[in-house]
């Protein structure tokens, strides 16, 4: 087995040998087929998420031991399982579900595994797709896409399942509700093809980069402009949105979507770029305004995705295909902002 491994953080991924991992009792072998690159996978291999003024969340503190493997937006076939494994064989192929928790405590008992404290992550706790094969610890997790291209399936597992459950959480819109959407990268284009999935609200799209602006309208969001058109945002939304979206993460990004909902409105962070923000508390109980969170989803919720896709009915998101060998330069396209849709990595 080839893996691309953080071996020091901060440093380049390092290709290592291994021989190919036994699976024991409920768990699958899979052999990879494509696995994305995503941005949190930068973080993860530097090592640590910037929390604002000077503070970090370090991965050595989370648990992550080194080396390990990133890459959480995999697909692959079976080729090997435990000796528990009934309901899945070796030839069945599927996206695989990363964000596993531990199973046993009330947040997993009840499906939402991602609100587990005790999470499993395949590429952050345990060794993900930058690889030829990996142990999923229950078949439960391998989803089937029917007949897509994986390399195209890929990027739901994360990308495209962020986006969908971040839209999830906005109550029931109308066709005159504005739902923002601000960072037009990867999870941001896929927010906005998946929005005529979940809501009748218009899009509108804020993002600096001219060239994110136009894959945002072409995506099909109403409206999308700079951040410092304020102006012209306040007019077209009138009283405001019914929610923002916050992909970015960054103080001045989740600040701006705050601005712009209407009172009741719903403000959701999920991008980690980092930093801390400053909050004008009444305005908090004045406009009876929610800041929330969501990260990445769940199974249930990955099914879902997958049943919207393979249904043809909605545009899916561009992706890259290059080998496996290439995921140093991957990263590095991806953090210098050069990369238009997802970079999936295919092992030859
Ligand atoms: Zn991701
Ligand atoms: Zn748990």
């Amino acid at each position: 087995m080839k893996s691309y491994q953080v071996v020091k953080f901060g440093e380049p991924l390092e290709l290592r040998e291994y021989e190919n991992p036994q699976p024991r009792g409920e768990e699958v072998l899979v052999k990879i087929t494509a696995c994305g690159v995503c941005h949190s996978d930068l973080h993860l291999a530097d090592g640590y998420f910037d929390l604002g003024d000077g503070k970090k969340i370090t991965l050595a503190d989370r648990g992550t031991k080194l080396p390990f493997t990133p890459g959480h937006e995999i697909t692959g076939t079976v080729v090997a399982i435990g000796e528990n494994v009934k309901d899945i064989k070796i030839g069945d192929s599927g996206i695989v579900f990363p964000w596993i928790g531990c199973g046993k405590c009330e947040a997993c008992l009840d499906d939402n595994e991602t609100l587990c404290e005790m999470p499993k992550y395949l590429g952050a706790r345990l060794n993900g797709g930058y690889s030829d094969h990996i142990i999923v610890p229950h078949s439960k997790y391998i989803v089937s896409y029917g007949d897509m291209d994986p390399a195209q399936a890929a990027p739901y597992a994360c990308s495209g399942l962020t986006a969908f459950s971040a839209l999830k959480k906005i109550p029931l819109t109308s066709k005159d509700d504005w739902i923002i959407i601000i960072g037009a990268g990867g999870v941001g284009i896929n927010g906005i093809l998946l929005s005529p999935a979940t809501h009748k609200a218009k899009i509108l799209v804020i993002d600096n980069d001219p060239d994110k602006r136009g894959k945002a309208i072409e995506a099909g969001a109403y409206e999308a402009f700079s951040p410092d058109d304020e102006t012209e945002i306040r007019n077209k939304i009138g009283i405001g949105a019914s929610a923002a979206i916050d992909f970015v993460g960054r103080p001045e990004t989740t600040d701006l979507g705050l601005s712009l909902v209407k009172k009741g409105g719903m403000v959701i962070v999920v991008g980690l770029y980092g930093g801390s923000l400053k909050l004008s508390l009444p305005l908090v109980p004045m406009k009876s305004m929610t800041l929330r969170g969501s990260y990445v989803g769940e199974l249930k919720e990955l099914k879902e995705l997958v049943n919207i896709i393979k249904s043809g009915k909605i545009k899916l998101i561009p992706v890259k295909k290059q080998g496996l060998e290439t995921a140093n330069q991957a990263m590095s396209d991806l953090r210098s902002g050069k990369v238009n849709g997802r970079i999936v990595l295919i092992p030859n």
